[in-house]
């Protein structure tokens, strides 16, 4: 598919062919996937961040209670997941200095302790970071690196991501790419992109080999400057899933609970996603991302509930075997 392809998709609004590009989506993971869907257990495990998104709950200016867990409250929570049946814990921060001012010692510890505790892979999104800690998360087997442009307009980045360099956080992930670990890439929907940046950045993706490819709708949220900013139109979001699903048969595509919550996983299933994001023991004391408390404290973000609702439509959730056999797939493709 090219570039014009992907614009006239995106820029169609008759439900017909919407439906028909949604029901192409299933089939190309069904051929790939068969039924599994993967499920990803979620530690958001500090809400302090250096930077200012404009578009982010957690930025610096926003003055909202924070909170950093420490190591054993992490991994009673990794552990948790891990028992709950997911497939990958996805450990996740803020660019918070105070792990950067001791050079990250604290969280390769915590890698290799929930790496040996529950067996599983480990997905670390720490920011821009510096690449001799990139090393070190290489060196431990961490198996994903996920790094959000969330564009890739420049002009655009500049304005959602203010005091960042574009090409500094590319070439993190990258560095990351050439060792050896694979890479998630990601883009916000409803943050002023046109058709044509997204288009820009579907492609994009494919370019830099992310493996996991990610889109997710903004959410206008209390204190931010972006605010007043209207929610995009959810078929947006599920048109762009499809997309990915067609562009990349074998990519991992996350339907995440952080949006709409457990309600709005069935949806993003249905457009082509095969990875449920952002499970998370309930009443464990952690934010969402994208919306800091959608379902998160409710229980609603659990595996039982996840698993129930892809039964209904007659999928069935991975096991950490399956998922560890795709991964060694997709790490030997990518070698
Ligand atoms: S999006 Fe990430 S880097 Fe930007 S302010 Fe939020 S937590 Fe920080």
């Amino acid at each position: 598919m090219n570039r014009d392809e992907i614009i006239s998709i995106l820029s169609e609004d008759n439900p017909v062919k919407t439906e028909e590009l949604f029901r192409r989506a299933r089939a190309v993971r069904a051929q790939e996937f068969s039924n599994k869907i993967f499920l990803y257990g979620f530690v958001y495990f500090s809400t302090w961040c250096r930077n200012n998104c404009n578009f982010c709950y957690y930025r610096t200016s926003n003055t909202i209670p924070r909170y950093r867990k420490d190591a054993s409250e992490i991994i009673a929570i990794a552990e948790l997941l891990a028992e709950s049946g997911v497939n990958l814990i996805d450990l996740t921060m803020g660019e918070d200095m105070a792990y950067h001012k001791e050079s990250f010692a604290s969280v390769f510890d915590l890698i290799q302790e929930i790496k040996d505790r529950t067996g599983l892979p480990v997905m670390i999104s720490p920011g821009v970071v510096e690449h001799s800690w990139i090393d070190r998360f290489s060196d431990l087997g961490t198996e994903w690196y996920a790094l959000y442009q969330e564009t890739h307009n420049k002009e655009l980045f500049a304005r959602l991501r203010t005091g960042q360099d574009y090409d500094e956080r590319m070439n993190a992930k990258l560095y990351a790419r050439d060792r050896g670990m694979l890479i998630e890439e990601g883009i916000l929907t409803g943050v002023g992109e046109s058709v044509a940046d997204i288009a820009d950045s579907l492609l994009e993706m494919g370019r830099i080999a992310a493996r996991q490819v990610r889109v997710m709708s903004f959410v206008p949220q209390k204190g931010i400057p972006m605010e007043q900013v209207k929610k995009p139109e959810p078929s947006q979001e599920l048109k762009i899933i499809a997309l990915l699903r067609l562009l990349y048969p074998k990519a991992l595509i996350p339907a995440s609970l952080d949006i709409d919550g457990i309600k709005g996983l069935e949806g993003r299933i249905n457009a082509g996603a095969n990875v449920v994001t952002s499970i998370i023991p309930p009443r464990s004391g952690l934010a969402g991302v994208a919306q800091n408390s959608m379902d998160v404290d409710e229980g609603g973000r659990t595996v039982a509930e996840a698993a129930q609702i892809l039964r209904n439509i007659g999928l069935e959730p991975a096991s950490a075997k399956e998922y560890i056999t795709y991964l060694t797939m997709l790490r030997e493709a990518s070698s």
